[in-house]
């Protein structure tokens, strides 16, 4: 059985149905979700045009492999973005893997920890929220002192 950290996200539409869908659906595909952190109202991060995201963590028990688990989060996020909005071509729905225990995988179409979680508050404050003693594997650092160490500066609200 493995703990696994995802990242929600979304910013086009009714942004908590689309939260409220994917934890739906990686209950039922994945794993039961074990601990959820309130949702975040985040700046668009990269490209500042952007309407603001809905951002949440949730940590999930799962039996499967990281790949079935990757095919399985692009497979949500289609399910959600294509059926309703497709013409508008933006993503209701984003899921990252944060963290797979403490697992480091490198391959071309999966990195874990993800690369981008000690430069994003928007990915810190909701981890910090549910798990701030957890230990990144490679950065050997705390939730809590990377966010210390975070040098973003956008916009991150808890709803
Ligand atoms: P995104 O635009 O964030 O949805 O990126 C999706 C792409 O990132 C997919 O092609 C995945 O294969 C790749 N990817 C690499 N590492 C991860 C990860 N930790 N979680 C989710 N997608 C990942």
């Amino acid at each position: 059985m493995a703990n696994v950290f995802f990242l929600l996200g979304s910013n086009l539409g009714d942004k908590n149905r689309w939260l409220a869908g994917a934890r739906q659906q990686i209950s039922r595909h994945i794993g039961s979700i074990v601990t959820a952190s309130s949702v975040y109202k985040t700046a668009a991060w990269g490209n500042e045009s952007q309407d603001d995201f809905y951002n949440q963590v949730i940590e999930v028990k799962t039996t499967q492999k990281p790949r079935e688990v990757l095919q399985m989060i692009q497979k949500i996020e289609i399910q959600a973005g294509r059926k309703r909005i497709e013409k508008w071509g933006a993503r209701t729905l984003d899921i990252d893997i944060l963290f797979w225990d403490d697992n480091v995988i490198s391959s071309q179409d999966l990195q874990v920890p993800h690369p981008g979680i000690p430069h994003r508050r928007f990915t810190l404050i909701p981890l910090e929220e549910i798990a701030p003693d957890m230990v990144h594997p490679t950065l050997q650092k705390s939730i809590r002192q990377l966010l210390v160490d975070c040098k973003d500066g956008l916009m991150v609200e808890r709803l």
